[in-house]
């Protein structure tokens, strides 16, 4: 027997996978990753794999900074370990707390320390509640979020995203929390033109607002291009519409960076991007890029001047731990000395856009969307009417994803779109290969697709 399949027996026995476990694998067992650089990912059996997804859309410097182990070999000696509870803290959490205020728009100069974007959205949902009951307004407890977001995986988070898979188990969502529909013109569309179905879509809020009445409504939550819904990216004409209504209504705004942020987009937030001013952020994966688990909420100036004129009894252990913040602060200076958000939004950002979106030549391509470094491709039998495939849906998504995979090369299928998420530092070499194996698989799905 070879290593790798005693390797995989035992993954099998012992190890549950997140949202995989049980399905997915199939006959094949989970590919055994053991090392990784730059933009490429090794397994046990010797493959050289392009990871276009920065393994879960995170290692936004690519892997095998030295510069990051040695950051937390460092303070692992040093301190490796102070809560900041109680009135005490430490240098690595003052420095990147003070670096992220810098980094962040606005008036964005708070960070609450948490150790991933789920622990993060958990501190929002209490967070936005707690500030409007000391504003006198303790009946504001409605956060109206989208379909098919996706906040994370604890009972809050994931009651937050509007994943409705995750509401079908474990007894979510909990209450308090409203739904509207996401902006994505491709599947839902019709016959609007993009323009009017985006302020279609941001009319849904203020109705969601007006339905709940707007005394009752503490905050919107929402990424800026929705990720792991898709990468749904809104038509123009929405944000603007959205930033409106909050303001209108004295509504939060919670932005979602936990993708976005940290120069996906090609800017350092996706707030910019997509041009709102956000309220709080929740932030984590690219703050790291995914060396160290470490998330936090940013908060404006107003939000923290409330929060901090109460007790606020919340808080984790790892909250601000000093290793993971350590390695986010090589991290970010490591992604501002190189230039690597700069490039993407002027060099490799533009050169993946065009490439990326000549797979629309593709008789299975119906919309090439991409912001930055990360894109989704609409497969459809199609392109005119932008149909659906009579299978079941993620059906043709999952066959492409697993020709993609014996091509060793890391997409993510998400229903029946393709999704990529690169390493920001992907070359236009880099690049290249990526568009010749995406085109590859996708003609291998597609000839399957006709047998
Ligand atoms: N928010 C968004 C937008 C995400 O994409 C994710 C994870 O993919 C989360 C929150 C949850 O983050 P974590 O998995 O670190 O808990």
């Amino acid at each position: 027997n070879s290593p790798t399949a005693e390797l995989q027996r035992a993954d099998a026995a012992h190890h549950m996978h997140p949202f995989t476990h049980g399905q997915g694998l199939n006959d094949r067992g989970a590919r055994v990753i053991t090392r990784a650089e730059g933009c490429w990912l090794n397994d046990s059996e010797g493959n050289r794999i392009l990871d276009a997804m920065a393994g879960l859309w995170c290692v936004n410097i690519g892997y095998g900074r030295r510069e990051l182990a040695q950051a937390a070999a460092r303070q692992m000696e040093e301190l490796p370990y102070y809560n900041t509870f109680f009135q005490t803290t430490h240098v690595p959490a003052i420095n990147l707390a003070a670096r992220i205020a810098e980094l962040a728009p606005g008036d964005l100069n708070h960070v609450f320390f948490a150790s991933s974007g789920s622990e993060a959205n958990d501190t929002n949902l209490r967070l936005v509640r707690t500030y409007w009951a000391e504003k006198g307004q303790p009946e504001r407890q409605w956060v109206i979020s989208r379909w098919n977001a996706y906040h994370g995986s604890s009972v809050g988070s994931g009651s937050l995203g509007g994943m409705k898979g995750m509401h079908t188990q474990g007894g979510m969502p909990i209450p308090g929390i409203a739904h509207i529909d996401q902006p994505d013109w491709w599947s839902e569309g019709g016959d609007m033109t993009p323009e009017d179905f985006g302020r279609a879509r941001a009319k849904q809020l203020e109705d969601k607002i007006l339905e709940l009445g707007p005394e009752n409504v503490a905050a919107f939550i929402a990424e800026p291009v929705q990720g792991a819904g898709g990468v749904i990216v809104a038509p123009d004409t929405y944000w603007p519409e959205v930033q409106k209504i909050v303001d209108k209504y004295g509504i939060l705004l919670i932005a979602d960076e936990v993708i976005c942020g940290f120069g996906r987009t090609g800017r350092w937030f996706g707030s910019e991007t997509v041009g709102i001013r956000p309220d709080i952020m929740t932030i984590a994966k690219g703050l790291s890029s995914g060396y160290q688990p470490i998330g936090g909420s940013v908060l404006s100036d107003e939000v923290a001047s409330v929060i901090s004129g109460t007790e606020f009894n919340h808080g984790y252990t790892y909250s601000g731990h000093p290793v993971a913040c350590a390695v986010a602060l090589e991290n970010l200076r490591i992604l501002d000395e190189e230039g690597v958000v700069d490039r993407v939004a002027s060099d490799t950002g533009p050169y993946l856009k065009e490439r990326f979106e000549s797979l629309t030549d593709h008789p299975l391509v119906g919309e090439a969307k991409i912001v930055g470094m990360m894109g989704s491709l609409a497969l459809t039998p199609d392109k005119a009417s932008r149909a659906a495939f009579a299978s079941e849906a993620g059906t043709v998504g999952y066959i492409t994803r697993e020709r993609c995979f014996a091509n060793n090369l890391i997409m993510r299928h998400v229903g029946d779109r393709m999704i990529i998420s690169p390493p920001l530092v992907i070359s236009r070499e880099e690049i290249d290969v990526l568009i010749e194996r995406a085109w590859q698989s996708l003609d291998e799905a597609h000839e399957e697709l006709k047998a």
